[in-house]
């Protein structure tokens, strides 16, 4: 069952069109990365979820139904930096917090644990590095062991090793069975840990599917010859490229990830009677199929 499914939400700022009928489905179980660069609208659209924002048109569902409050209250939000007491320690401001969210105070240390602070719990929060104060407000969304998290760019503003520990720490959730709907501008994590993802551009989704369907980086290989129409047509019958695309000197021919295997291109087309003049691999990075979906 999908645990979200948004359908063809809008969101208008005036004459600023943050979202422009975004429709997609978050199946159960997933680690869901809504990607896309800054101004994307990618707050936008979880603020909508979370009825922090009202959609201009559209709905979504949540568990398959019309979204009550009780089933939100089943979600561990992380939408903006919470306001921890600085003078208080984990413990006590995560007492503070199960309070205002009316969520029992029985799980703080296990969370504390979760989140690896239990060694520092009864420290003010004044002396947390970044990373930790990022963990705790990570540990305050899991306050009532909510099935759904929801985090707008976690890692942001943190050290490579903050980063990191975040990231491992958004696995072992995943591994422990919940669904983690995650916002973020860098590629280079969602590829990390997600294992879905919707790219948003300028307020429309330019695709959503499995990361490894999505974000494969693809092989191109440069082939010319003296006769390119013969080449071309020759090529049409070799299997196992995607596409291919007639340049004014050479032809591009796009493989699936993984090694190519050159020679058997080339006997391939020594046995068609062609001899090839070129034939050059050039990788095709994740880096720039990003850029090109989203520039
Ligand atoms: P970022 O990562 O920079 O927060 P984002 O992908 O989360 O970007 P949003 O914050 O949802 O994007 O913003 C989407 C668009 O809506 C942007 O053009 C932004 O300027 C605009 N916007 C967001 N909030 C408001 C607001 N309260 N009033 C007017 N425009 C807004």
């Amino acid at each position: 069952m999908a645990v979200l499914e948004v359908q063809n939400l809008t969101k208008d700022y005036g004459p600023v069109k943050a979202l422009k009928g975004v429709s997609f489905s978050v199946p159960a179980g997933t680690v869901f990365g809504i990607l896309g660069p800054n101004g994307s609208g990618k707050t936008t659209l979880l603020g909508i979820v979370m009825d922090i924002l009202k959609a201009t048109s559209g709905e979504y569902t949540l568990f398959g139904q019309v979204p009550t409050e009780r089933q939100r209250k089943q979600i561990g939000t992380l939408l903006e930096t919470p306001n921890f007491y600085h003078y208080l320690s984990a413990v006590e401001n995560l007492r503070i917090a199960a309070a205002i969210k009316e969520r029992g105070v029985e799980d703080i240390d296990q969370i504390l644990e979760v989140v690896g602070l239990s060694h520092r719990k009864n420290s003010n929060f004044s002396t947390y590095s970044l990373g930790m104060k990022q963990r705790l407000a990570i540990g305050s969304a899991l306050l009532g062991n909510p099935d759904v998290l929801v985090f707008d760019e976690p890692t942001n503003g943190l050290d490579p090793v903050g980063i990191a520990e975040i990231r491992e720490l958004i696995k072992r959730l995943s591994q422990e069975g919940k669904t983690i709907i995650m916002a973020s501008h860098l590629l280079d994590e969602v590829e990390k840990v997600c294992t879905h993802v919707a790219i948003l551009k300028q307020g429309n989704l330019i695709t959503s599917g499995h990361v490894n369907d999505i974000l494969v980086a693809e092989n191109v290989v440069e082939v010319a010859s003296d006769d390119l129409d013969a080449l071309a047509a020759a090529l049409q019958g070799y299997d196992g490229f995607s596409r291919m695309e007639r340049e004014q000197h050479s032809i591009k021919i796009f493989l699936p990830s993984g090694v190519p295997d050159l020679g058997r291109l080339n006997a391939y087309c020594f046995q068609k009677g062609i001899t090839l003049s070129h034939l050059q691999l050039r990788k095709k990075s994740l880096e720039s199929k990003f850029f090109e979906l989203t520039s």
